[in-house]
């Protein structure tokens, strides 16, 4: 079929304010529970390790909700997904596109109407070694270990602020703040411009994604999610700052799907010139010292590699002192 391209929305803001994007993933993982079938995606374990989980219950659902910034470990998820659909299981499967690639050439001969794929628009995702030296370096700074983490935090009362102001700027879109609370109290809040973590993203990334074959549109899964991005068109008051889904379908049973779901969602159709973005488009461009920030993290280190290829210089201290004082959404359009 056809592909059809949306700017969604979930009507429950209880849904949206713990989603990374629109809340679009809750609502087809919900359907397919209710209809006796099983969810598998990336949740955060007990140490906060990201794995891929298999939930057979709405009260699981909650272990989805965000978007986890490190390739999930998917142990042995391929394989209850075959075990799943050899018992006659509805099976909704998410990830990045490399492992929805896996998992259909796995599936090869079980590929059936039981199976509904659900793929990220992915950027890339940084390698797990990283993301433990990070938790690790916060634990060590702050005496504590972590409880908590939420790589797309939205705060509550900002959204409620949002709703009632119905924001129609195509400024505001930045939701990627990380908020990790600890043991000990402490919680840390810091957008992607001032987070460590987000600051050497592309540096974390495995040299794959720099090469990755599913940066476009040749989709391999029923359903693709992301974030609406407002590069190529303006969603007027339908952005309201808190958070818009980009859904693209890419066939008849991700079609059925979403219909199922219509009265759930504020949904706005759209050309698919006006959802290009840079994901969709081409592979992330490898950082032109990733070589040297890899061989000197092998030398010295995470906290040397964080100090040295960090942001730093005048430009970024102004931006840094302009945020302070509010001006942060005039110098990021
Ligand atoms: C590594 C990564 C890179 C991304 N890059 C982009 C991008 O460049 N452009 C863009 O538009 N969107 C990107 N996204 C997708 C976006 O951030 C949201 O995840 C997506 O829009 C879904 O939002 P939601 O509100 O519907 O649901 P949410 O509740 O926010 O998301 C839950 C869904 O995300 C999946 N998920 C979360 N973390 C991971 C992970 N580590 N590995 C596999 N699946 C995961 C879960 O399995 C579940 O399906 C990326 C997501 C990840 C994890
Ligand atoms: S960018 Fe491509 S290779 Fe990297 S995690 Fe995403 S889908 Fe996989």
């Amino acid at each position: 079929m056809i592909q059809k391209f949306y700017a969604i929305k979930n009507k429950k803001n209880e849904i949206r304010v713990q989603s990374s994007s629109g809340g679009v993933f809750y609502e087809l993982a919900n359907l397919i529970i209710k209809d006796g079938g099983v969810v598998y995606g990336a949740i955060y374990d007990d140490n906060n390790d990201v794995i891929h989980y298999r939930a057979t219950k709405k009260e699981e659902l909650y272990k989805f909700f965000g978007s986890k910034y490190v390739q999930s470990n998917i142990g042995k998820s391929y394989e209850n997904v075959l075990k799943d659909l050899k018992n006659n299981k509805k099976v909704l499967f998410s990830g990045t596109p490399c492992q929805i690639n896996a998992l259909k050439t796995i599936t090869k001969e079980l590929h059936n109407e039981n199976l509904y794929l659900v793929d990220i628009v992915c950027h890339g995702a940084p390698q797990i070694r990283y993301f433990n030296d990070y938790k690790r370096y916060i634990e060590n700074k702050y005496k504590s270990k972590i409880r908590n983490i939420n790589m797309r935090y939205k705060n509550p009362k900002k959204y409620e602020k949002n709703i009632k102001k119905e924001n129609i700027s195509n400024k505001v879109i930045s939701t990627h703040t990380l908020k990790l609370e600890l043991d000990n109290g402490k919680v840390i809040e810091e957008m992607d411009l001032f987070n460590k973590y987000y600051q050497l993203f592309d540096y974390f990334m495995g040299t794959g994604c720099f090469k990755c074959p599913f940066s476009n549109l040749n989709r391999l899964s029923d359903i693709t999610i992301g974030d609406f991005h407002t590069f190529k068109t303006n969603l007027g008051k339908f952005n309201d700052g808190n958070g818009v889904s980009l859904v693209i379908i890419n066939s008849t049973k991700g079609d059925k799907l979403l219909e199922q779901l219509r009265d759930t969602f504020i949904i706005m159709e759209k050309e698919k010139e006006e959802c290009l973005q840079p994901a969709l488009s081409n592979p992330a461009d490898k950082p032109k010292n990733y070589d040297e920030f890899y061989d000197d993290y092998q030398k010295y280190g995470f906290e040397y590699v964080v100090k040295e290829y960090g942001p730093k210089g005048l430009k970024y201290n102004i931006k840094k002192l302009l945020y302070r004082f509010k001006f942060y959404s005039i110098i990021r359009s």
